[in-house]
């Protein structure tokens, strides 16, 4: 009786000394969210000769924590496993772990995505191409990434309809949107130049940040030629009250670029490719 009574205490005691360290390690971790990029398996403990408790298939999204060594714990079903970081690419931080970050723009909820041109204005046109419909393609698909990043987004079209500067400028900053992303393709009197470029306005510093992370992810992405990033004196980033950028996506009046334009692997890239800025910028 009295054996089994301080077996009970001791018992108790392990179990609070437990549920004490357990809330404690979780916190001072930085938990992330991530999806497989291929078909991946959940490890008893870290290690790829450890016994396979579970499988992820290719695409799954999942919170993990990154212990920093390659792997990453998760807890499934209540069961703690673990995953090679091999397989996986971070989509975005929670908030515990934003919070332990540095002052940065992890605030920004809301974007704008503006496609350039539409209805009476093409927007540029040659090689078959015309600006408008590339900018709206570009524009929904960028939509869908930054939807399944969690952002709020707006249009300020989803069709082929013409649509005012200044209503589009107004209604970003009616909405209080966080960013502007206006979604551009080039022109020039020569055939020759082509390429990609973003602009910001004026000296904005988070506008040039924005618009430099959007740059450096389409240019690693598509092997483009880098025009570079620039201030830009466009009415859509003069009129609208937050971190505003113009990405110009190519060039219509290039023959290559225009193949580029109406091909929707590069329109994909693309569209990853300024997601991927809008996540470093928000980082
Ligand atoms: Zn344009």
């Amino acid at each position: 009786m009295r054996t089994s009574t301080a077996f009970g205490l001791t018992l108790l005691f392990v179990l609070s000394a437990i549920l004490l360290i357990f809330p404690i390690q979780a916190n001072a971790n930085t938990s992330n969210t991530g999806q497989t990029t291929a078909n991946l398996n959940i490890r008893a403990i870290p290690s790829t000769d450890a016994s396979i408790i579970g499988k992820f298939p290719k695409g799954t999204q999942f919170r993990y924590i990154d212990r920093n060594d390659g792997w990453g714990q998760i807890t499934i079903q209540g069961q703690t496993g673990y995953v090679s970081l091999d397989y996986v690419t971070p989509i975005q931080h929670t908030e515990a772990a934003a919070a332990t970050e540095p002052a940065s723009n992890e605030h920004v909820q809301r974007i704008v995505i503006d496609p350039g041109h539409g209805g009476k204005d093409p927007g540029a046109v040659g090689n078959d191409t015309m600006e408008k419909l590339v900018a709206l393609t570009i524009s929904e698909k960028l939509q869908n990434r930054l939807q399944a990043n969690g952002y709020e987004v707006k249009m300020t079209r989803s069709d082929d309809i013409f649509i005012p500067l200044a209503e589009r400028a107004a209604l970003s900053n009616d909405w209080r949107a966080d960013l502007f992303v206006s979604v551009h393709a080039n022109s020039a009197s020569t055939a020759a130049a082509n390429g990609l470029e973003s602009y910001y306005y004026g000296s904005s510093s988070s506008g040039k940040q924005l618009a430099s992370s959007i740059q450096t992810a389409m240019v690693s992405n598509t092997k483009r030629e880098n025009r570079g990033t620039h201030s830009g004196d466009f009415y859509v980033l003069r009129h609208t009250s937050m971190p505003a950028v113009l990405i110009e996506t190519g060039f219509i009046s290039n023959p290559a670029d225009a193949l580029l334009l109406n091909d929707s692997d590069y329109q994909n890239k693309v569209a990853d490719s300024i997601a991927q800025g809008i996540e470093a910028y928000t980082s």
